[in-house]
Order: structure tokens, then sequence, then C-alpha cells
């Protein structure tokens, strides 16, 4: 069955409206098609995923071994998560983030995907608005959805490496609005938000005592400008600020899928009730793992960084030998955005492009290269590369990127 059967048959059935008015996951959708081709033999390289290549570390795995071992954990764990677990996670979020936070603030989840949307559960009552930094990640404005709220935009551009300042974001704040969300280093732009700016974002913040904050963190050691910053450390910030991190980028865990977050106790609560009722606690081995992995020092991490830093570097290079795609240097995640909105209107003689769905289309179908349109992450002149496979994989398709763009006039 095709997409669109498959699409035509959703409309027509029985399911909810809340189902209706959800996308599927752009990232993910384009990331199936990649493996279908390559399933039939085609050499499809993808840069669609934002996956780390490298394996889970061996200390971690060995952790996870031992736990299955001792036979100790093969009971339901605690929905918030085990208490080692928790403790751990709150003495990384006081240390190197800053945050007064307790085992009480923190809640284990299966993957921080699962955190985001325990939280807008909790918070976001039917029309209450969000503002969302976009460009955004893919999953932020469906879980606002689902939640029967209302993604409110706030826009960066490319020159200003698409981060929204502060006076955009008074602009957006209605007495509607309840939440803020976005990350840093951000999924999909790679942008870093400086401690000046996220001060600047605070003291706007600071006039809306009642607006919360979800600040996103999981790029949080993939960063190559400097330190990072949160902003639930800044004054004013902390009693209304749910950081979010996790264990998926950071130790090349996505596969273990665990998450959390340190909240105000309140918040840590309700997001703990919503996770007993739909997955309880998150799967005991990951949890023995995501501990390992988080009271090791960070050298794997570092050691990955480093590469992804060497990534980034190339393919800056390799872009700003393409005629008409700017791009600009991001500063830190594994993710390039750069706009190809001169391209709009071309043709290769076979298909027109009219914009980056059909850019990433024409991409994948004749050039074998699987990246994402700008247009599923707010920012339709863009497509989004990750930089996350082999250098050997990422010169081949920036390669093959070159050519199909110079076919196109
Ligand atoms: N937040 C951002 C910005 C992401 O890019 C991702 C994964 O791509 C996640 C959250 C989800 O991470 P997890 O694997 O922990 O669910």
């Amino acid at each position: 069955m095709t997409d669109q059967e498959l699409n035509n048959i959703l409309s027509m059935s029985n399911l909810s409206v809340r189902l209706q008015n959800l996308s599927e996951s752009a990232t993910i959708a384009m990331s199936a098609k990649a493996r279908e081709l390559k399933s039939k033999g085609v050499d499809v390289i993808s840069l669609s995923l934002g996956e780390p290549d490298f394996k889970t570390p061996e200390y971690i795995q060995e952790a996870a071994k031992n736990a299955i071992d001792s036979g100790d954990y093969f009971a339901y764990p605690p929905v918030p998560g085990y208490a080692d677990l928790r403790e751990t996670i709150a003495k990384k979020f006081r240390e190197q983030n800053n945050l007064k936070s307790s085992a009480n603030n923190i809640v284990v989840s299966t993957g921080a995907k699962q955190s985001i949307a325990n939280v807008m559960l909790s918070l976001v009552d039917p029309g209450d608005e969000v503002i969302i930094l976009s460009p955004y990640w893919v999953s932020y404005s469906d879980i606002v959805k689902v939640a029967e709220g209302k993604p409110v935009m706030v826009s960066g551009s490319l020159e200003n490496d698409f981060k929204a300042n502060a006076s955009q974001l008074e602009e957006a704040i209605s007495d509607k609005t309840k939440l803020m969300i976005f990350s840093s280093p951000c999924n999909p732009t790679g942008s870093v938000f400086s401690k000046e700016e996220l001060e600047a974002m605070a003291k706007v913040l600071n006039k809306y005592p009642d607006i919360m904050v979800i600040s996103d963190e999981i790029y949080e050691h993939i960063n190559f400008s400097g330190k990072h910053y949160s902003i639930g450390a800044l004054p004013g910030m902390q009693d209304r600020t749910i950081t979010v991190n996790g264990v998926s980028k950071a130790f090349a865990m996505t596969g273990w899928r665990i998450g959390f977050i340190t909240a105000p106790e309140w918040v840590a609560k309700a997001c703990s009730k919503i996770q007993g009722q739909f997955t309880s606690g998150a799967s005991s081995i990951s949890q023995r793992a995501a501990l390992a992995a988080l009271e090791g020092d960070l050298s794997p991490t570092r050691e990955m960084a480093d590469e992804y830093l060497a990534r980034r570097n190339m393919v800056y290079d390799l872009l700003q030998d393409i005629p008409g795609v700017k791009s600009y240097m991001p500063g830190g995640a594994f993710y390039f955005f750069p706009d190809v909105s001169s391209f709009f209107g071309s043709s290769d003689g076979e298909r027109t492009i009219e914009n980056a769905t059909d850019m990433s289309m024409y991409l994948l179908e004749k050039y074998q290269v699987s990246v994402v349109t700008g247009e599923a992450f707010g920012a339709p002149n863009c497509i989004g590369l990750s930089y996350a496979a082999s250098r050997e994989q990422l010169v081949e398709a920036l390669s093959r990127i070159k050519t199909a763009f110079s076919k196109l006039e």
C-alpha cells in the first residue's frame, strides 16, 4: 500500500480528529523511504535522521549485561526511575548545568521525546498557546497539537543563524501563552544560544511569571562554540523551567530509549502521574545502562564530539563549494540547514523544483541522497542534513548534491 493510499484510508476512517491532525514525523518518514530503497539494492546515503553513527561505549554495554546477569532488574521499575539513577541525574544537573535539582525533581522516561510529551500533556489545556522557537525539532508542534494546544512560531532567519531573539519572543506572548519550547544546541539548525541571548529571553520572560519554559538540551555535549548554558539557571527561571536531556545523543544510545527532565516538583509529579498511566517506568536494563553512562567520565562523548567537529568543518567547506547554496557555520549538534531557495522554480529538464519538499525528493530519487525538507521544521527555504555519517559517505553525498544542483536551471 502506498503512503497516499494509506492516508486516504486514514482520512475516511473513524480515527480521532486528534490523530488526523497529526503529521507523521518527517525525519522518520524520509528515513523509512531511504530504507525501502536500500532494501531494493539502491545505494542510498541517508542524511535524514538524527542518529549518532557510533556504537554505545563498551562500559555502558557491560553495565547492561551485568544488570541482566544479576537477575535483579526484571521487575517493573519505579515510574519516575530508579532512585540511584535519579540521584545521579540530579547531580549532573547541579554540577554541569548549575541548576538546583534533587531526585524529587527528576523523571526518567522512554526517551527525551516522551519527556517532552509528558510535560506538554501535564501543562497544556485546549486552546493554550505554546511558543516554539523556529526552525524547530519536528515533533514539538505535533506534541502541542496532541495536547490540543496551539503552536505559535517565533522564527529566526539565516542572517542571525536561525536564532529568534528576545523582542520577537515578547511580541508573540499573549494572555493565552502557557509555555515556550526550544532546543540549544538546536535541531535542525545546529545553532547554539549564547549566554547573552538566553539572558535577554529570561529578562522578557521575567515580566510574565506564569509562562513555563521547556529547554531541550539533548545536544548539550555536542557544542563547538564554547560553554553550554541552561536557561533554567538564570535568575527568575529556576522555578518555571523544565530542562530536558537524555543519553541518546551524548552516549550514542538512541535505541536504549532513556530521556529525563529536571522540573519543579509539582511538574515532575504530574509527569510521573501521566507516565504511570501510559508506559510506567522506562526499561529497567536501559536505566542501568544510563546510570553507567552518567557515572562515567565524558571522554567517549568528547571523542565523538571531536569527530563531529571535524565533519562539520569538512561539510561546511563542501557546501561553500556548491553554487546557489546559502549556509552558515552551526555551533553544535550534527546538522546543517542550508537555504536552497535559489533553485526553486528551476528544472533539470524532467522535473521542476518548486519547494524544499520537491528538492528532497529529487535528491533521493535521482541522486540517492536522503535529506529532510525544511517545511517540516518551519523553514520552507531550507533542507536539513545530518552529518552523523562517515566522512566517506559525507564526501560522496555532498558530491552527489553538487551534481544534482548543477543540473538545475
Ligand atoms: N529533542 C531533540 C531536539 C532531538 O533532536 C531529539 C531526537 O532527535 C529528541 C529530543 C529525542 O531524543 P530521544 O531519543 O531521547 O527521544
